[in-house]
């Protein structure tokens, strides 16, 4: 069996996942790949073809025929990548409130994931790849050498995001965040499938650089490409 050189973190949203997940990329050389944005790309697909996301049936047949592509940054705006459906950009759109509102739904029929989770398992097995989700130690990329679980409590993912907002200048509410993110986990609480043999992390008691660095005294010699 093939072993690719792949890095997986599974987590909750906010969890801060996709920072560590890109800069574990970047240390080790890597592809950065959140899954995330698959989904997110399906369901503004399913939005704006006015499909009820709650419809398997409908969602599933969008799945099988758009085609989401996934590409270094073309525009200089900040970007971490460029999210194509069927070669259009949605970058920027696959993160509006309606998307945020309806992934859930889309993302949690069966034969929707099938769909995906191939795609995803197709990138992860050429290796050096650092892959970001729910499922992806568990399901997509069971083979992976280091499987990562980050978990972050909602009262911290609440005080972080505050902290965020705060220092662009918008006023926010904690506890209306907190409920938020508590909705959030609930309505993904299905797709969420943490790896039996994954490395829990507790973001709450460490800085994203101590993770980071922690998650780098972890990865075998043997994956890195500069050994
Ligand atoms: O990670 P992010 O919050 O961008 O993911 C958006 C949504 O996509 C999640 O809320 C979840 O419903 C879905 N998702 C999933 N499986 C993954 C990654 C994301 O179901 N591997």
């Amino acid at each position: 069996m093939t072993i690719p050189r792949a890095i997986t973190i599974d987590g909750p949203a906010g969890s801060g996942k996709s920072t560590l997940g890109a800069s574990l990329a970047t240390a080790l050389g890597f592809v950065y790949f959140d899954t995330g944005v698959m989904y997110r790309a399906l369901t503004l697909a399913v939005i704006e073809g006015g499909i009820d996301p709650t419809d398997a049936a409908a969602v599933t047949v969008c799945a099988e025929r758009i085609s989401i592509g996934i590409h270094p940054p073309t525009v200089a705006d900040g970007r971490q990548y460029t999210i194509t459906i069927d070669g259009r950009d949605v970058t920027w759109a696959i993160r509006d409130q309606r998307v945020e509102g309806a992934v859930s739904s889309a993302a949690g029929h069966p034969p929707v994931r099938v769909i995906l989770r191939a795609q995803q398992r197709e990138i992860g097995m050429r290796g050096e790849v650092v892959m970001v989700g729910r499922d992806i130690g568990s399901i997509v990329l069971p083979e992976a050498p280091l499987k990562i679980y980050l978990d972050v409590s909602i009262a911290e993912r609440a005080h972080r995001r505050v902290v965020e907002l705060t220092a662009r200048g918008e006023s926010v509410d904690h506890d209306a965040l907190a409920a938020s993110i508590k909705n959030r986990d609930e309505r993904d609480a299905h797709v969420m499938q943490p790896a039996p043999d994954a490395v829990h992390i507790n973001g709450d008691t460490q800085s994203p650089a101590d993770t980071l660095s922690y998650v780098l005294s972890l990865v075998p010699m043997g994956m890195r490409l500069h050994a």
